[in-house]
């Protein structure tokens, strides 16, 4: 298996030469050559597996530059019951009416980041001791990204984590749960600003390319390959706990933001698996549903995004979007960097002629969700079913109710415990949100964080300071 990039301008190319890169030099992300196809039987020999298990099988398709045995190694070290909370790693809850909840969220961040993120730690490690390298993870956090790579990250040998986060802008339990690593490796840096004056000093430092190079700075944004094809595996898993036949299918709701966790369903559903209909949930911020409802895609600018209280949804330019369109437009690499040529120049492009494929041939339908859309939903499932959902999950299950078939179940990401959002769980049930048992002593817990200014060389210094090379 190898890889090439969406705007076609890079060697092919196996998944540990990609694994630590960000873009592809082409400005373009990359994708396999092809897709592996996955067959009934296989679909029928995974049913008895468990969770690691299953993620060395999918992942191995994937990933043909790393032993198998090895690779099992890594998956049954990121998904086991000491790092996640339930013993079924990704546990199916119903939630009546024919829908139910996929629990992505029982790592130790309490977000579906951590699925990824763990498996990402230890590929990262084993690749690097391979290479005989280390790297330097520089990288911005308004909360849930920075704190699931800082747990999968920590204590890992060749590697340290300079996670920028803007000073008193996160909530408590956010804070609590980063500051509170005392790893060697971590390195908490809170800067006087705001979220995007961090992203702009990681952006500064890391197209300093004679600096970059010099301390091995690197990245795991939600572009990274290996969080995408992490990402396939609960896929696979929850169709695997839904169905009890090898040709019947399910549709899956998902909380969009980036499209990372939507392009794995994407993809799963190219490989063969039995999806009919993959439903796209936004917040407010719409650019997405606006995309598959008009075939117009018009990212906005970071003063035209909403802070809204399904918080990590707030996105304006969806990095990941760009794999979907390359599948899409049919793989023409020449396309692809037509249309983000045009992005460029006029800040939008039109592929309204490609419609009717959006739904027929890849599954994709949307919907939005607000404030008061959120709200109701959290109360209704809580008053209904005794279940409480967190509110980005709660944007997921207003949409999905949109497009529910008969006979098709309807499975719903979850994508963070509500106890990390509490305030909007407050304002919808007028109670506060249940914290799991191990984390209820974290606010006392002491915690290591530097404090700088908004300034780029403060910050640099302190990675000269502080980096492993
Ligand atoms: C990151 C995140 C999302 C959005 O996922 P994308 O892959 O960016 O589409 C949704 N919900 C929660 C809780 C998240 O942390």
């Amino acid at each position: 298996m190898r890889y090439v990039s969406t705007r076609g301008g890079m060697a092919a190319l196996p998944f540990s030469e990609i694994l630590l890169e960000g873009l592809a030099r082409d400005g373009g992300l990359a994708m396999p050559e092809s897709l592996p196809q996955v067959s009934r039987e296989m679909l029928a020999s995974w049913r008895k597996l468990s969770y690691a298990d299953l993620a060395t099988q999918v992942l191995k398709l994937f990933i043909t530059d790393i032993p198998e045995e090895d690779l099992s190694r890594l998956t049954h070290a990121a998904y086991n019951s000491q790092v996640f909370s339930s013993e079924a790693i990704v546990p199916l809850k119903p939630l009546g009416n024919g829908l139910t909840l996929v629990g992505l969220s029982e790592g130790p961040t309490l977000a579906f980041k951590d699925m990824a993120m763990q498996f990402l730690g230890q590929v990262f490690e084993y690749v690097l001791a391979r290479k005989n390298t280390t790297i330097n993870i520089l990288g911005a956090t308004s909360g849930d990204t920075g704190s699931a790579a800082e747990y999968a990250l920590r204590g890992k040998k060749g590697i340290s984590v300079f996670m920028l986060s803007p000073y008193g802008r996160m909530s408590d339990f956010q804070r609590a749960q980063m500051y509170s690593l005392q790893d060697e490796n971590i390195h908490n840096l809170s800067v006087h600003g705001v979220f995007d004056d961090c992203q702009d000093i990681v952006k500064v430092l890391a197209s300093d390319l004679e600096f970059k190079e010099k301390y091995h700075l690197g990245a795991v944004n939600s572009i990274n390959w290996a969080r995408i094809s992490a990402q396939v595996v609960y896929y696979f898993w929850a169709w695997l706990r839904a169905t009890s036949h090898d040709d019947q299918q399910v549709s899956f709701a998902v909380p969009s933001g980036n499209f990372g966790n939507i392009l794995s369903g994407h993809i799963a559903r190219c490989m063969g698996l039995p999806v009919r209909r993959l439903v796209l949930a936004t917040n407010e911020n719409n650019v997405l549903e606006e995309f598959f409802r008009t075939g117009v895609y018009k990212p906005r600018s970071a003063e035209q995004t909403f802070a809204t209280s399904s918080p990590s949804m707030d996105i304006s330019k969806a990095s990941n979007f760009e794999r979907f369109v390359y599948d899409l437009v049919g793989r023409d690499a020449g396309k692809v960097k037509g249309l983000w040529e045009s992005l460029e120049r006029n800040g939008s492009f039109d592929l309204s002629d490609l419609k009717p494929l959006f739904e027929e041939k890849f599954g994709f339908v949307g919907g939005q969700s607000s404030h008061a859309d959120r709200l109701h939903t959290i109360k209704a499932v809580y008053e209904q079913e005794g279940v409480l959902i967190d509110p980005h999950t709660a944007d997921a299950v207003k949409v999905a109710r949109q497009y529910q078939e008969a006979g098709i179940p309807m499975l719903v990401l979850e994508t963070a415990l509500p106890a990390k959002f509490n305030e909007t769980i407050q304002e919808a049930i007028g109670q506060p949100a249940p914290v799991p048992e191990h984390l209820k002593g974290l606010a006392d817990l002491p915690q290591k964080v530097t404090v700088m200014d908004c300034n780029v060389e403060q910050v640099r210094s302190y990675i000269q300071e502080h980096v492993i090379l």
